[in-house]
């Protein structure tokens, strides 16, 4: 079987918050329904919409069978559950489908038992929460709508719709965090007893807020009670300790999971197995080609009415981007990389650009296997950037 990922984007939200550096927007909920139509049109006339914007899809992929579905986005809990069953269909009637993972990203105060019901009769099987932290104070500071309590009201609303699969992502490095506050975030994970977990480091760039806030000064936004980098790096450890002692396996650098419950959908990024995403701004991986849509949402809807895929990144893969790939996404994943079979594929020797990670103690090695040293997770980053010289 040739398994395929669908991601479908939904770049809508309630409000923005001040650490957010997607393409999202808050938008009139009128403009919801047109989207959903779009979204499902470009899913449905995909290989029209492909040849026209020069996309070519591989035979295999034609023939491919819908494993994992990932609703993201901004917020698709918003949109009415009607919707998200819209999408739902017209994925399987599009595809062939045996679908084993469906997720749907979802913020707390979003989620209702009527809502939790509609999902799980949808085929929505996995909820991915928007949690970031514990702390109110640290919710409020960040412009997110919910609070710790919003969590602990819909997680057994969830349980008792039938999703046995739940996953919580935090952040590190929100404005007035401490050593203190995220432990005590961490604890509550436990308590809640989540099957996944994702932690994110606090992202500093132009394109949020709060970034330009860090970058250029100010102090709307809390730019000055962020945490140093250190602190996150501690945090960041204090995560990988505590997880592991709750049950958790630490599968990628931001992922840990309960046995079993490792994200199929997210492992198709890091194994660079093919996913097509649909909507504004998504990104789409054929084994051969990389594309992105249009990330404006009005601007693809207009465009889907038109009868065009505006598709903005296309790039053929080569062969040494290829095996670039391999490398820096492979290493995301702890188990790390088969160098021997890369090798192989390749036709080429990366043994050596090893070698001095190797020595520093950064990656290790295990058979033909290497992978990033436990204890020197927070410092990934180095071992990417030696291994794309
Ligand atoms: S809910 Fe998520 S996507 Fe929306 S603004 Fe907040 S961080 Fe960004």
């Amino acid at each position: 079987m040739n398994p395929l990922g669908v991601y479908l984007q939904v770049p809508f939200c309630q409000t923005k918050c001040t650490y957010c550096n997607f393409h999202t927007g808050v938008v009139a909920e009128a403009r919801f329904a047109p989207y959903v139509d779009a979204v499902c049109a470009e899913i449905a006339g995909r290989r029209e919409f492909y040849s026209g914007a020069g996309v070519e899809l591989p035979a295999a992929l034609d023939s491919a069978i819908v494993d994992s579905v990932y609703i993201g986005g901004g917020t698709p809990s918003l949109l009415d559950p009607a919707h998200l069953a819209r999408f739902m269909d017209t994925i399987r009637g599009s595809f062939a489908c045996d679908l084993l993972e469906v997720t749907l990203e979802a913020d707390p105060e979003t989620i209702t038992a009527e809502k939790a019901a509609a999902w799980f009769a949808a085929g929505i099987r996995r909820i991915s929460f928007g949690v970031q932290s514990f702390c109110d104070e640290e919710l409020r500071a960040a412009g997110r709508m919910h609070r710790r309590a919003d969590v602990y009201r819909a997680v057994p609303l969830l349980r008792e719709a039938g999703i046995a699969n739940i996953s919580f992502d935090l952040i590190a490095g929100l404005p007035g965090q401490t050593a203190q506050s995220w432990r005590n975030s961490l604890e509550q994970v436990a308590t809640l007893r989540p099957e996944h977990v994702s932690i994110y480091l606090l992202e500093v760039d132009e394109g949020s807020r709060l970034g330009l806030e860090i970058l250029q000064g100010g102090a709307r936004y809390g730019a000055g009670r962020v945490p140093s980098e250190d602190e996150m790096a501690e945090f960041y450890e204090t995560a990988c300790a505590f997880l592991e002692q709750a049950g958790f396996r630490h599968y990628e650098i931001s992922n840990w999971a309960r046995p079993g419950f490792e994200s199929r959908h997210n492992l198709k990024y890091w194994r660079r197995e093919p996913y097509l995403g649909f909507g504004a701004g998504a990104h789409s991986f054929s084994g051969t080609q990389r594309w992105a849509n249009a990330h404006d949402a009005a601007v693809y809807v207009a465009a889907i009415g038109g009868g065009k895929l505006p598709v903005e990144q296309l790039e053929r893969v080569t062969r040494e981007s290829a095996l670039e790939e391999e490398l820096f996404l492979g290493m995301r994943k702890l188990d790390g990389i088969d160098v021997a079979q890369i090798e192989r594929e390749y036709g080429v020797a990366v043994e050596p650009r090893f070698e001095r990670l190797m020595s520093a103690g950064l990656v290790e090695r295990e058979g033909s296997w290497v992978r990033l040293a436990p204890g020197k997770l927070s410092v990934a980053n180095e071992v990417f950037v030696e291994l794309m010289k």
